[in-house]
């Protein structure tokens, strides 16, 4: 290919035409399909965004970089290719690197592309500007990291990221580039050869008969099968063939979080209703692209019965046996896994007792959640919320649901239903706060929205300054701020001096005046049916907005579904917490 002139072509006879290494990092990426770079620019990067610009990328310039580092996480799991993050050295790469290791966490395929300072200085310690060793740093916290040392390598280190990124377990790459090598001139016939494409940057994987046979095997032979689908599931985009199993051998399914949608949470075969129960009774699950971590209870008792038997499909061979063993390893992508267990599934059912049992359970859970859900407190509590929330949603499968916080996370997994794969975006596997609105911009820009982003008060001060983001490039994202005034709740109290207690947040605080200071529309809401109707109205515009829902300040639990994570195990004074909260 030919690489961007920076100077006009020069009369025949004079000198040849240069570039630099900012058009050499452009053309790398455009030749590999980059279309949208997220970041925070300032030295030395600034000019990579404004080359990127003008060569036809679209850039979506951030507040902060950990927010924009999300943003290409989310880009990585919507679209399964990598998502760029670009970040200024020192402390802009360690804002960014947040996001890199939670993309890591996530197994999303993402890289962060880093300017960094003077070499010469940095590496003796000499005191630059914002002197980091960035490489040293970014390590533990990727999938892999590398250096650009000569602008004639940048082709190969995109192409290399890009790689690594996306093939076997996708993760985050981190790319350092000396601002030395992105101002270094060169030929450009030097730098048209450095650009190169990656060819079938995740190549398929195929089980071997044998490991398709055992699993089948066991399934056949199983009294109460149960199917798990993970984010990978969602990630892999085999939706049709993942669907087309689990309707052939109507075995029972429960989604994680990220995999609701995948099938619809309506599907008579999903047992999300009946979580607990299934988990418990199983006596053979297939685990899709879900991993046996905190998550799923590290595969033992109490969540599962002490004898059940796992099938694990994943990519990354070393994920087996991390926890419970995997009685049937099925290493491969899932997509090829589940084509090759359907051609020999015509063995497997779901045995009618085991189905009857499941569906028992789910109309008595269904009953009580319905019973929750229409109890219209005053004030209006997380429930009567996310009733109203769920009733416009039902008539927008369309819409990309971010969800972050601890009662917000817990009660609207449970209460808004998904119908399509890789709509719904969440804390994920470390269960972080501060996703928010950089997820909820990815959606909007990948996937074209409209998004709405059910937010803790607490999750969204992680990221709330984006609303200028949002308003500045005028996507469609609706944010829902569930507004308890606290963390967790807002009606803790400190006995010791007038502070407010480590869990208040300011009372009845306006958060919907933040985005009508960047143009957007707020709206403050207190009743179910005020919020129903803003919802509609925000969507109906396709603008952005924020609707403030004034919860009771004591509803909600401390860590939401995590007490028990709490060291000491103090939680709220019981005579305060809200009505206890099964998964179900
Ligand atoms: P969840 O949190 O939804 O349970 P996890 O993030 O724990 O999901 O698990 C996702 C798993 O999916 C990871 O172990 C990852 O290696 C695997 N994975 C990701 N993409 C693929 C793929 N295309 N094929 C097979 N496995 C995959």
């Amino acid at each position: 290919m030919n690489a961007t002139p920076l100077i006009d072509e020069p009369a025949p006879g004079t000198a040849s035409t240069v570039t630099d290494g900012c058009h050499v990092l452009v053309d790398a990426l455009k030749l590999n399909g980059v279309e949208t770079i997220y970041g925070v620019v300032g030295i030395p990067i600034t000019d990579v965004a404004r080359v990127a610009q003008a060569e036809g990328l679209r850039y979506i310039g951030f507040r902060h970089e950990s927010d924009a580092g999300h943003a290409a996480a989310a880009a990585g799991f919507l679209t399964k290719r990598p998502g760029f993050c670009l970040t200024v050295s020192a402390p802009g790469f360690l804002n960014g690197l947040v996001a890199l290791a939670n993309a890591t966490t996530n197994c999303f395929p993402m890289v962060q592309i880093s300017g960094s300072s003077e070499r010469h200085i940095v590496d003796l310690q000499r005191g630059d500007y914002e002197e980091m060793d960035q490489l040293a740093a970014a390590k533990p916290f990727a999938k892999a990291a590398f250096r650009v040392n000569r602008v004639a390598d940048i082709g190969l280190a995109v192409a290399r990221a890009i790689r690594v990124a996306s093939s076997g377990r996708p993760g985050g790459v981190y790319l350092d580039i000396p601002a030395a090598v992105l101002g270094e001139v060169v030929d450009a016939d030097v730098a048209a050869v450095s650009p190169r494409t990656v060819v079938d940057a995740a190549p398929e994987q195929f089980p071997s008969p044998a490991a398709v046979d055992r699993a089948v095997s066991l399934l056949a032979g199983a009294e109460r099968p149960l199917v798990v689908l993970g984010k990978g599931a969602a990630y892999a985009q085999a939706d049709n063939t993942i669907r087309a199993f689990l309707e052939s051998t109507g075995l029972p399914f429960l989604p994680m979080s990220m995999a609701k949608g995948l099938l619809p949470d309506t599907h008579p075969q999903s047992v999300a209703a009946a979580r607990s129960m299934a988990l418990r009774n199983a006596d053979v699950v297939l685990l899709v692209g879900a991993r046996l971590n905190w998550l799923l209870g590290h595969g033992e008792p109490p969540q599962w019965s002490p004898d059940v038997k796992f099938i694990q499909i994943d990519i990354d061979p070393g994920e087996l046996d991390s926890n419970a063993p995997i009685a049937a390893p099925l290493v491969g992508d899932i997509g090829s896994v589940m084509a090759a267990l359907t051609e020999r599934s015509q063995r497997i059912d779901a045995p009618a007792r085991w189905r009857g049992q499941l569906a028992e359970r789910k109309a008595r859970n269904a009953e009580t959640m319905a019973k929750r859900l229409a109890a219209d407190a005053q004030p209006m509590r997380f429930y009567g919320a996310l009733r109203a929330i769920r009733e416009v949603l039902h008539d927008r499968p369309d819409v990309y649901v971010v969800n972050e916080g601890a009662n917000a996370l817990d009660l609207t997994r449970n209460v808004i239903d998904m119908a399509r794969p890789r709509h719904r975006l969440d804390s994920g596997t470390w269960g972080v706060m501060g996703i928010g609105m950089g997820y909820a911009i990815a959606a909007a820009v990948e996937g074209g929205g409209p998004v709405v982003a059910i937010e803790g008060d607490s999750a969204f001060g992680f990221s709330a300054m984006e609303l200028e983001t949002i308003c500045r490039y005028r996507l469609p994202v609706v944010v829902v701020v569930l507004n308890n005034g606290g963390v967790y709740r807002g009606d803790g109290q400190n006995p010791a001096s007038a502070d407010p207690s480590p869990t208040t947040l300011m009372p009845a605080a306006r958060h919907d005046r933040l985005i009508e200071a960047f143009g957007g529309t707020g709206y403050h809401v207190a009743t179910p049916a005020e919020l129903g109707a803003a919802l509609t109205e925000a969507l109906a515009s396709g603008r952005p907005a924020l609707i403030d829902c004034v919860i009771d300040p004591a509803d909600g639990t401390e860590s939401g579904h995590l007490t028990h994570l709490n060291p000491t195990g103090v939680t709220a004074p019981p005579e305060l917490s809200s009505a206890p909260i099964t998964k179900e």
